[in-house]
């Protein structure tokens, strides 16, 4: 299988490549940086979607980019990166005489509305109530192929929590902290910590590019699978288990208007507060986790 992802030089992109060259497939990156095996953004527009059996948008500036201040310039290019990225993705591919087989999107959980008791699955109701969630909505939209290009084309959309690996996301900015000690619960800690694996997340994107079953009708809309292990975890339970791992004392907790102020109070709530996340459909897909919980998840992180 021939994969285009954009944005695929990142952190989730680069464990997805080595998962999909792995089993065989060829991959090409889609970057604002030319070079080998890769096209820039400016050629897909020009020259059209490259001949692919599958293409996933992957794009986005850093919401926790720690060398940007919350203004807005900076929420300018987190909605234009991955906005901008996956309309032009969507758009060569309705444009494409030999369009892909799968189209899979990367959003995120932000879609849902915090809340220390309500469950969401990829059924429940949402719309948006704050900057993150309008983002969410806006991305997922540049997703959708018209009704003529989804007859070919399968459309899958992953909501993904907060991604833990060793070579990037959360677990690079948190690591040193914890190592010294430092580490300790955000806010009130009482808030889910909706998460995955690295290594699970480009396990059900490479899943979802799989094509579908030739009897198989395609659904004229996406199909949504929350990108999230099955272990509701809360911040404290989090923060107590890496911790133990690293073998570390985590007694120093950071109150919520102390992250509002580092970070900006609308990009802090993704630290300060959280969704419980159900990966109902995507265990239905028969999807299983390498990592379903934390300890095994945390270990493989610190000790590799
Ligand atoms: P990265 O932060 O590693 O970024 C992925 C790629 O996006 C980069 O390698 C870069 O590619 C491209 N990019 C960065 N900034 C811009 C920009 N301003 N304009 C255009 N392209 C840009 O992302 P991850 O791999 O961590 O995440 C992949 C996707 O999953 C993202 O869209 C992210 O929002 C989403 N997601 C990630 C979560 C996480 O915890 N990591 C949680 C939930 C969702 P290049 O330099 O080659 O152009």
């Amino acid at each position: 299988m021939r994969v285009l992802i954009g944005g695929g030089s990142g952190f989730v992109g680069r464990e997805l490549t080595r998962q999909l060259r792995d089993k065989g497939h060829e991959v090409t990156l889609i970057s604002r940086q030319p070079g080998p095996g890769r096209i820039t953004w400016g050629e897909l527009e020009s020259r059209g979607l490259p001949p692919c059996d599958g293409a996933v948008n992957l794009a986005g500036e850093n919401v926790l980019n720690p060398l940007r201040w919350w203004n807005e310039s900076y929420k300018r290019d987190l909605f234009s990166s991955r906005i901008d990225t996956t309309k032009a993705l969507s758009q060569a591919i309705a444009a494409s005489s030999s369009p892909p087989r799968s189209w899979v999107l990367v959003s995120g959980v932000a879609c849902y509305k915090p809340s220390l008791t309500a469950e969401y699955t990829e059924d429940s109701d949402w719309t948006p109530f704050d900057l993150l969630s309008q983002l969410c909505k806006e991305w997922e939209a540049a997703a959708f192929l018209p009704e003529s290009a989804a007859k070919t084309t399968k459309q899958v959309v992953i909501r993904a929590g907060a991604v833990l690996g060793q070579d990037g996301g959360a677990m690079k900015q948190m690591l040193l902290p914890f190592w010294l000690g430092l580490g300790g619960t955000l806010g009130s800690g009482r808030q889910p910590f909706p998460w995955i694996h690295v290594s699970d997340l480009a396990g059900i994107i490479a899943r979802s590019l799989e094509p579908p079953v030739r009897s198989e009708a395609t659904p004229p809309t996406p199909q949504m699978y929350n990108g999230v292990a099955p272990t509701i975890t809360t911040n404290y339970e989090f923060t107590k288990e890496l911790g133990r791992i690293l073998r570390r004392p985590t007694i120093f907790p950071v109150p919520e208007f102390i992250m509002s102020v580092l970070l900006g109070s609308e990009r802090a709530v993704i630290l300060t507060q959280g969704q419980k996340v159900i990966p109902m459909k995507t265990l239905e897909s028969g999807y299983q986790f390498k990592y379903p919980d934390l300890t095994s998840a945390l270990k493989q992180i610190v000790g590799s």
